[in-house]
Order: structure tokens, then C-alpha cells, then sequence
């Protein structure tokens, strides 16, 4: 794509159809258009054959539909999948596919590295190089869908690839209005999860979407003190902050609120955590999700034994909790929670990003 040239694929449906409207064409062609670009994956607009042909020679010579380009494409022992994609800028980001019965699912990135700079995580030792476009975010879907044949069948999406959503959160709902479109994929807002260290003006913005998706927080400890230690914005945004806006946060009949819970062996997977952590959760309508630490050189906390993560998923169990224990997938490749890391390109550090994030 050239400088001149405008991505067609960065643009929502009203905004296509003013596009086409100024071009003097009528609203139908840019559903149309959307159609090609979101659902059939096309990049070419030579082949949209029922669009007039002076429009596609217009499009042609004005615009484009920018691609990511698979420039790794790994697939693991348990079958999870891992792309390696390059942005129009040559920036790297990671998309994974986790596939499952009966649910596909797909994991996508919202910024390129992140400035959360968790503890236990490589993607925040990577700093913030930037955020993703809503297309870039959308396009990681299409590419997954393309890539494993999924493009007209259901599947999930959870924002829980390299980034923070709420960080980006502009771009972000973006893209889930565009993901939602009925002349593109037209995927259900019930089969999309955000996932977030719980940015609270962000949550609170959330709670105002005419279409909203699931809601994970990534929570991981039970007292400020450790927490902020783990998840440094913690300083800013506080677990009852946080838990005070889950606490108001408008959830969908049955729907819950997930609790994402990193167990680091020794640091804050004890009973008395799981003690604390079944009282904060008290009236709130939650499941929680343990995550066993993936290891990784750099990061200093250990995975604990499957009979620790057990028996504190017992205490919350017996505490009327709904508890599940993530399953590691794509280990041997690097494609498991926290593993997404893509080398170079980061000025900052990450601890000073998140120093300039907190001023
Ligand atoms: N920034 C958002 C989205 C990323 S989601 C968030 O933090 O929620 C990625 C999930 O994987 C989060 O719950 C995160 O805490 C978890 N994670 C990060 N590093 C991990 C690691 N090394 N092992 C297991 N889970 C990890």
C-alpha cells in the first residue's frame, strides 16, 4: 500500500458507504464491497465482480485492502496454531488459533507489545511499540479464518493475544462493531471476550457499548500490595476500584464476569489466597479461570504442582465459585498465554512506559 492509497478494510460500513456516496455510488455497492473485503477475504478488487467496473477501476487506482502478511505459521503438538504477521510498517505481531470441540477459537492481539509491563509476561517486557488499527485488529481475524478454512463457520474470539484492549480501546471497539457487521462476519458479541488488567475509566466506558462483549479481568492476586507488584497499574486502578465497577458493570442474563488468575508457584497460589480471593469476589456474578504460569526464560516465578493449583481450586469450589483450570495450549511453540513476544523495534523500555502511564 502506498502512501496515497486509502485502506478500504480500515473503514466501518457507514463509512464505506459515504465513501462511495462521494464517489457517486450507490449505498448497496459499499455492502457490496464490505461483503468481499470481510467475509470472502478478497484483497483484490479486480475479482469483486458485481461491482460496476468503472468503481472497481476507481478503487483500484485510489485505494487498496491492506493484508497482513503470514511471515510465520506454526502449528503445535495439541494443534494450536500460531501466525507470526507483518503490518504495512514491518511491525510483528502474534494471532493464535486454539482449536477445540465444539468452539474454534481465536486469540488476537490489540497493540504491538504492551505497556502493562506484568511481571510474568513477555509481551510487557517487550514496552508499547504501538497500538493496532481497528483494521489491523479485524484483519488478524479474517487472516485466522482464512488460514485454518473457519471463514463461514461460527467461532470465538478473545482479545487476550499482545496488548491491553482498554488501552487502545478506541480502535479496539472499533474493530467489534466491524467484526460484528452482518454483511461481514457477523460474529455475536456472546462469542467475543475482552480481557483486561482492568483499566477503570476504560470499564466504565465498556459499560455504556450498545453491544458489549464478554468481560475477563486479568485479577492474579488478592491484595493491593501483591498486586501492584504483579500488575503494576494496579497503582492507579486498585482491586476495589476495580471490583467496585465490575460490581456495576451491566451484565447479560447468565452471563458472568471471568477472573483471570495467573498461579505463580510460592507467590500467590496459597490456601489463604484463595481464602482472600473467594471474599472478593463475594457478590459478584464471576467464574474464575486459573492459569498456571508458562514459564519462560526471563520470567521469574515458577509454574506450581497440578495438587497446589488443585486444592486452591477446591477452596473456591467449596466456596460456591465456578472454577476452571486453563489448559496450556501451544506450549512447545510459543503460543500459550504471555508467550507472545516479537523482538526489536522498542524504544523505551517497559518500566518507563508504564512510569509515563501512570503520571
Ligand atoms: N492485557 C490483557 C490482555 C492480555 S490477556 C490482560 O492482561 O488481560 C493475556 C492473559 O494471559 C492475561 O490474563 C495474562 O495475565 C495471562 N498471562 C500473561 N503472562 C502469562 C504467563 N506467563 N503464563 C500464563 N498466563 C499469562
Amino acid at each position: 500500500m502506498t502512501a496515497a492509497t486509502r485502506d478500504l478494510a480500515e473503514l466501518e460500513l457507514p463509512e464505506l458507504e459515504r465513501l462511495l456516496q462521494d464517489e457517486g455510488y450507490e449505498a448497496f455497492h459499499a455492502r457490496q464491497l464490505y461483503r468481499w473485503i470481510h467475509r470472502h477475504a478478497l484483497i483484490d478488487v479486480a475479482q469483486m465482480t458485481n461491482l460496476p467496473r468503472a468503481l472497481r477501476a476507481r478503487l483500484d487506482a485510489g485505494f487498496s485492502v491492506a493484508s497482513l502478511r503470514i511471515v510465520n505459521d506454526q502449528v503445535s503438538v495439541d494443534g494450536t496454531r500460531k501466525l507470526v504477521l507483518e503490518l504495512v510498517d514491518g511491525r510483528r505481531i502474534e494471532s493464535v488459533f486454539i482449536p477445540d470441540t465444539p468452539a474454534q477459537t481465536f486469540c488476537v492481539s490489540t497493540q504491538v507489545g504492551c505497556a502493562m509491563s506484568c511481571g510474568f509476561c513477555l509481551t510487557g517486557k517487550m514496552g508499547l511499540v504501538r497500538n493496532l488499527t481497528a483494521g489491523e485488529i479485524v484483519g488478524q481475524v479474517r487472516t485466522l479464518a482464512l488460514a485454518t478454512g473457519l471463514l463461514d463457520q461460527p467461532f470465538n474470539i478473545v482479545l487476550m493475544g499482545m496488548g491491553e484492549p482498554l488501552h487502545n480501546y478506541e480502535n479496539t471497539m472499533k474493530a467489534l462493531r466491524m467484526l460484528h457487521a452482518e454483511q461481514g462476519l457477523a460474529v455475536s458479541p456472546r462469542r467475543e471476550t475482552l480481557s483486561t488488567v482492568g483499566i477503570v475509566p476504560g470499564l466504565e466506558r465498556l459499560s455504556r457499548e450498545p453491544l458489549m462483549p464478554n468481560l475477563a479481568i486479568s485479577l492474579h492476586a488478592t491484595t493491593d500490595e501483591q498486586r501492584t507488584a504483579l500488575v503494576p497499574p494496579n497503582v492507579k486502578y486498585p482491586l476495589a476500584a476495580i471490583l467496585d465497577a465490575c460490581r456495576r458493570f451491566p451484565l447479560k442474563k447468565r452471563s458472568r464476569i471471568t477472573f483471570e488468575y495467573v498461579m505463580l508457584n510460592g507467590v500467590n497460589d496459597a490456601p489463604d489466597d484463595a481464602r482472600r480471593l473467594a471474599q472478593l469476589l463475594a457478590g459478584i456474578k464471576s467464574k474464575v479461570n486459573l492459569i498456571p504460569l508458562n514459564p519462560a526464560p526471563g520470567i521469574p516465578y515458577a509454574r506450581p504442582s497440578d495438587a497446589r493449583v488443585d486444592r486452591f481450586a477446591q477452596i473456591l469450589a467449596d466456596r460456591h465459585l465456578t472454577v476452571s483450570v486453563r489448559k496450556s495450549r501451544g506450549r512447545d511453540i510459543r503460543a500459550a498465554c504471555g508467550q507472545l513476544i516479537v523482538e526489536g523495534g522498542v524504544k523505551k523500555s517497559a518500566a518507563q512506559q508504564m512510569a509515563l502511564l501512570l503520571r
